[in-house]
């Protein structure tokens, strides 16, 4: 998350596109809020002013001129990995750059083509 915020220029956590939370307490460990670049991305189709970009692989690109900050592409998402930034008012798209996987000391994570 730390390192995704820095991709935006956040030192802290303010702006991140994937979130970790617990997955409800310390035997059922912690669940990743992640894009997974969908071939044919629901978040893309209900986006009234097509501010979301197919992306090349999968996924979407965010045309941020374009966002009228409707909050449609958050409820669209069915694993719910469209996240807030609440400064700018438009959602935080993650552009499937790998930083978060370079950063997780434990491996975690990886990046692989989405569907
Ligand atoms: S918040 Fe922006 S990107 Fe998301 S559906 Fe609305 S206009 Fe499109
Ligand atoms: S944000 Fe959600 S709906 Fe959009 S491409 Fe990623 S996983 Fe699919």
């Amino acid at each position: 998350m730390f390192a995704c915020s820095r991709r935006f220029g956040s030192a802290g956590l303010g702006k991140t596109a994937i979130l970790i939370r617990s997955a409800g307490g310390i035997e059922r460990g912690f669940v990743v809020q992640v894009c997974r670049a969908c071939e044919d991305p629901p978040c893309a189709a209900v986006c009234p002013t097509d501010a979301l970009k197919l992306r090349s692989g999968g996924g979407v690109l965010l045309e941020a001129a374009r966002c009228i900050g409707c909050r449609l592409c958050v409820d669209a998402c069915t694993v719910d990995a469209v996240l807030w930034d609440d400064e700018s008012d438009k959602p935080m798209i993650c552009v499937h750059c790998g930083l978060c996987v370079q950063a997780c000391p434990y491996g975690v994570l990886e990046l692989s083509k989405g569907g």
